[in-house]
């Protein structure tokens, strides 16, 4: 059995005395949450939002990692640095990182392997173009991004995939759940190849795109989708809270 982890990606939303707000006003909503729950917060939000989350359930994502321990590379955020401040998750490849900053399924990669050296669970994003998936290349896109972004990786149990098709990222288009499942499911059987068919039944993947307070129950009752990564919907705390109530 796989425990669903509903994770939020607050982009670059939130100042950190209003992420340490949204943390105070989800607290009491989800505290008897059945999943995982976790807020994936701009760099400069995490040590107020370290705070406001003590005692409770919520865990603290960011959304990159260097990969690099240190050095000459201004701008950018190391492992050690999320690991003091109680950072347990961080997304890496999302699209948005993708398409306005030239990450790679190679600096995916190298991010991925570092983050894991470091002890933190990684979210990792694939997901294929409107262009893409009209043309009948969301497998081959996929099984690219999956072989060259894992490559190297030694506990692959710790992973946390997340499917978003591009297409429906903060457009208000969802896959539908039969979509979302059977594009997970070629997921999952990639990961059996790389990894084994034991080891893929055991990485949770999420969906994300568009994922909110109404869609979620059945995106969250196909047997692929282990979960979500919500954007614009992690911003509000009832729409956010319902989504990590999926199962009432
Ligand atoms: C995301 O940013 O990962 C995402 C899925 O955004 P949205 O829910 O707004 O589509």
């Amino acid at each position: 059995m796989r425990t669903p982890i509903i994770a939020g990606n607050w982009k670059m939303n939130n100042t950190a005395k209003e992420g340490a707000a949204l943390v105070e006003a989800l607290k009491p909503l989800v505290k008897d949450a059945a999943c995982d729950v976790v807020v994936c917060v701009p760099a400069i939000d995490i040590p107020a939002v370290a705070q406001a989350v003590q005692g409770s359930n919520i865990r603290l994502g960011a959304q990159n990692v260097h990969f690099a321990q240190k050095g000459a590379f201004t701008g950018e955020i190391s492992a050690d640095m999320l690991l003091e401040y109680g950072v347990q998750y961080v997304i890496i490849g999302h699209s948005e990182r993708r398409q306005y900053f030239g990450e790679t399924d190679e600096t995916v990669n190298k991010r991925v392997l570092r983050a894991l050296e470091a002890g933190l669970l990684p979210i990792v994003c694939v997901g294929e173009t409107l262009s893409e998936r009209e043309t009948g290349k969301t497998e081959a896109v996929l099984l690219k991004s999956l072989t060259e972004g894992l490559k190297d990786v030694q506990s692959p149990e710790k992973l946390i995939i997340a499917y978003e098709p591009v297409w429906a990222i903060g457009t208000g288009k969802t896959a539908t759940a039969e979509q979302a499942n059977e594009t997970i499911g070629y997921i999952r059987s990639v990961l059996a190849k790389l990894f084994s068919p034991a080891i893929a039944q055991t990485i949770r993947i999420q969906y994300g795109g568009s994922m909110n307070a109404g869609n979620c129950k059945q995106l969250m009752s196909m047997p692929e989708i282990d979960g979500g990564l919500i954007g614009g919907a992690s911003l509000k705390p009832m729409d956010f809270s319902a989504i990590v109530h999926f199962d009432k």
